[in-house]
């Protein structure tokens, strides 16, 4: 009997355990210190009424044996399906039915959509990245190539033509520097996925938090793409389904890799090992797409946006070198003084009572660099800035 021995090579993630230990011995310390957490991605708004509204009456349909529901379709519901491509028709970005995938959310299928891939392929992920991505290639013994995102390429790594990768994994707007693709930008990333035959995986998490028309909320407004690309997205950040838990996967009907249809293999592989979102998820999910779904969760996103711009303001006034801020829930600063990510963390939680997430816990190159989160209260965000610009 032999173990998958590649899990020993896995990093133990110390990061968020080791934020907790600071933070609790500190307030065990200062039991009088009220301490801001800027640090968390996980959203604080709750669902909104249309997404309640559409699960409270799916609840009660399948308390009645003449609307109960079993097994659903594995991939997803006709309704919430048809719902995405709606979606994405409004972009002007024509999908079919068959290429929109439900799943539990972007972090499963940013797993499971490596039982498609060999294990020889090579791998190219960005550093500082979303941990996912890399140990769940890391588990399956992929050899991982890394692509350095740092302040002299604005953390939006491009493709290195020196370069041979398989599989690239792209996100914008990013987890954790907020930075975000420009459509030129995406161009070249697609014709290096063509060229090399590469598949790209696009992380689309943060997609809605997009405003500035100038840029794409889609790997598949760029020409090509259909060809060479699956896109991940989720309800998590979008409707404060982080709890709840959906997302969706696009996977094109022209993807094809080795005389084989990857859309095909993705449907094999959910129909075999996947049964599918509940029935009461993914109506409320469909009502985030309705008009007063998405003019509620508009308000939300609106109002993290808002935390987004009043941390990155503040950051400009003092000449704070950072990434993103607009169209991301992320700010990614550099620390000041040539502080490394770890001392800036105890400075900001000694001296202004602030907790945010060092950098280095996402890669080597987020040394000297620090994340911190819109998803907070307004008051709280209000205040933490007012405490860091203090200091
Ligand atoms: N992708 C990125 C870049 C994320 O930051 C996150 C969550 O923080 C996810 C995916 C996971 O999303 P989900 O909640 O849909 O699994």
């Amino acid at each position: 009997m032999k173990i998958n021995r590649h899990y020993q090579e896995l990093k133990d993630s110390y990061l968020f355990s080791t934020i907790a230990h600071k933070v609790s011995a500190y307030t065990a310390a200062h039991p009088d210190k009220s301490v801001i957490r800027l640090g968390i991605g996980d959203v604080t708004l709750p669902l909104c009424p249309a997404v309640v509204e559409a699960m409270q009456a799916a609840v009660a349909e399948m308390g009645r044996k003449e609307t109960f529901r079993g097994y659903g379709p594995e991939q997803g519901y006709d309704f919430l399906a048809d719902a995405i491509v709606a979606y994405y028709r409004e972009r002007g970005i024509l999908l079919d039915r068959s290429e929109a995938f439900v799943s539990d959310g972007a972090k499963s299928d940013l797993g499971n959509i490596l039982d498609l891939f060999d294990k020889d392929n090579t791998v190219l992920i960005p550093d500082p990245v979303y941990p996912v991505y890399v140990d769940t290639n890391i588990m399956a013994g992929r050899t991982i190539r890394y692509m350095d995102a740092n302040a002299e390429n604005g953390f939006l790594p491009l493709p290195d033509e020196g370069v041979k990768a398989d599989l690239i994994y792209l996100c914008s707007p990013n987890n954790p520097t907020g930075a975000v693709y420009s459509r030129e930008q995406l161009k070249r990333w697609v014709e290096y996925a063509l060229e090399n035959d590469a598949v790209i995986l696009f992380d689309a998490a943060y997609e809605a938090f997009v405003r500035d028309p100038a840029l794409p909320r889609s790997i598949f407004e760029i020409e090509g793409a259909r060809r060479c690309a699956i896109e991940f997205c989720s309800f998590s950040k979008t409707a404060g389904f982080t709890g709840t838990r959906c997302g969706y996967t696009i996977v094109p009907q022209e993807l094809q890799r080795g005389g084989m249809s990857l859309n095909a293999m993705w449907l094999r592989r959910q129909t075999t090992k996947f049964n599918g979102v509940p029935y009461i998820v993914q109506r409320g999910a469909a009502a985030v797409f309705t008009p007063e779904g998405q003019r509620q969760i508009r308000e939300n996103i609106d109002y993290y946006r808002e935390n987004a711009r009043i941390i990155a303001s503040a950051l400009r006034e003092r000449g704070v070198w950072f990434t993103g801020g607009e169209n991301s829930p992320y700010i990614w600063l550099r620390c000041p003084d040539g502080m490394g990510s770890w001392e800036y963390f105890d400075r900001l939680l000694e001296e202004a009572n602030v907790v945010g997430t060092p950098g280095e816990g996402f890669g080597k190159n987020g040394e000297g660099f620090f994340r911190l989160t819109a998803f907070g209260d307004r008051a709280n965000t209000e205040e933490a800035v007012r405490r860091i610009a203090r200091i």
